[in-house]
């Protein structure tokens, strides 16, 4: 028998962006709801008229349910079971599960009809993010399903919402093994091999949304003097190495960071590599080093802005960085230069780009324009999905 879920109501109108297949209900948007709903139950949304809308998770906030469905459905193991599967088959039609790839990410939130939910497998473990209390509360199901999807040979479940889950609902959140334990934690992308540290690391403990920029920045290395700033794991790093670069000199300020970097360059290329990783701030290296160093550089630095208030700041942020880069770069070299804050549309950060070139009036030509991979799709009815910007850029 099909379970009854609470009722959220919505005010006269307000059913207009879920029947756009827009995936949340904003707080603003409720006429009334029972007072016995609680923070990450499963709710069925109705219009002002009665008509059900879908069901979602709840949440205390400004966007107040994600939605899961927009039909009465069940939220159950089998529901998990079927968008996971859904997930793992698009993966599988993008061609991301090989001998010499294992890495990649099954379920990217909104985009995968999951919203509030990141799963990365490196292998034959699953890091599971939840990013709203619906999802920590299904994370068991998550992780049943996880480990029964045919083919995907997940044997590991690693739950990981310390950083995740909004502060202020008292979640209890974890981060351990659901199921399963650690097996080792090297991963393969592109024939790569890479210590993923998801106990200690950032975020799952790898940036798997770079794959296909590393792979065209391997295509742009032979013979070139790379320096690959905030190189967190040093992804660009192995990558400009395998393709030929004369020497690759790697920073991040985290000691951390450049400790898996390096091990990352052993793993691959022994102890041999040209390369050198240097633990210090980015814009101390770029003020201390020498003119025409380096004829390939790429500058991946964490999101400037984490909401909507910190834009204007983060836009200088983003000009400072890449006008330093830029006027200390030979003529003919290249610049990869990303953006990974949502908050930032293409054309705000092909904005502060431009300043910076303006500012150190050099000629610059745009090459590619790159965004995330196919493994984070963004679902049309959610343009907020699309978060990753970068650009190649030709400098002289
Ligand atoms: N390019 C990486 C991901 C970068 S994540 C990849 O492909 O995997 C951003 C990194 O910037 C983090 O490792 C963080 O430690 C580092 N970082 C943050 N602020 C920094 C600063 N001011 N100077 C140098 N590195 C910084």
């Amino acid at each position: 028998m099909k379970k009854e879920y609470s009722k959220i109501q919505l005010r006269r109108g307000k059913e207009e962006s879920l029947k756009r297949f827009h995936p949340w209900v904003f707080s603003g948007a409720i006429e009334k709801m029972p007072d016995t709903v609680e923070e990450g139950d499963v709710v069925e949304v109705v219009s002002h008229t009665g008509e059900t809308l879908g069901v979602g998770h709840f949440q205390i906030g400004s966007i107040a349910v994600r939605m899961l469905s927009d039909r009465a459905i069940d939220v159950n193991g089998d529901f998990y079971a079927s968008r996971l599967g859904e997930a793992f088959g698009l993966r599988r039609a993008l061609g991301l599960i090989r001998d010499d790839n294992n890495a990649y990410r099954l379920v990217h939130g909104e985009g995968d009809f999951l919203p509030g939910l990141i799963v990365d497998v490196y292998g034959t473990t699953a890091v599971v993010q939840a990013h709203s209390p619906g999802m920590h509360f299904a994370r068991n199901l998550i992780a049943d399903a996880l480990v029964k999807l045919p083919d995907a040979g997940i044997k590991n479940v690693y739950y990981k919402s310390e950083t995740t889950l909004p502060y202020k609902a008292s979640l209890d959140p974890q981060n351990d093994y659901i199921i399963g334990s650690f097996d080792g934690n090297v991963a393969v992308e592109n024939g790569l091999k890479f210590h993923v540290d998801w106990l200690k690391g950032q975020k799952t403990g790898f940036f798997v949304d770079q794959r296909d920029n590393r792979r065209l920045l391997q295509s742009y290395s032979a013979g070139r003097r790379v320096l690959n700033m905030f190189c967190y794991t040093g992804g660009f790093s192995v990558y400009a190495l395998n393709g030929g670069a004369r020497k690759v000199d790697s920073v991040d300020s985290s000691a951390k960071a450049i400790a898996l970097t390096e091990a990352n360059v052993k793993l691959n290329f022994g102890e041999e590599a040209q390369h050198k990783a240097w633990a210090v701030d980015a814009f101390k290296f770029l003020a201390d080093m020498p003119q025409d160093a380096y004829d390939l550089v790429v500058l991946d630095p964490p999101a400037f802005a984490k909401h909507r208030g910190a834009i204007k700041n983060a836009l200088r942020g983003y000009q400072r960085l890449n006008a330093k880069a830029m006027e200390k770069m030979p003529k003919g070299s290249i610049l990869f230069t990303f953006s990974c804050s949502q908050a930032i549309t293409k054309e705000q950060f092909r904005l502060a780009v431009f300043s910076a070139a303006a500012q150190t009036g050099r000629r610059v030509r745009i090459l590619h324009q790159l965004t995330q991979p196919a493994d984070h799709p963004v679902n049309i009815y959610h343009p907020e999905g699309e978060y990753l910007k970068g650009l190649i850029l030709y400098i002289e």
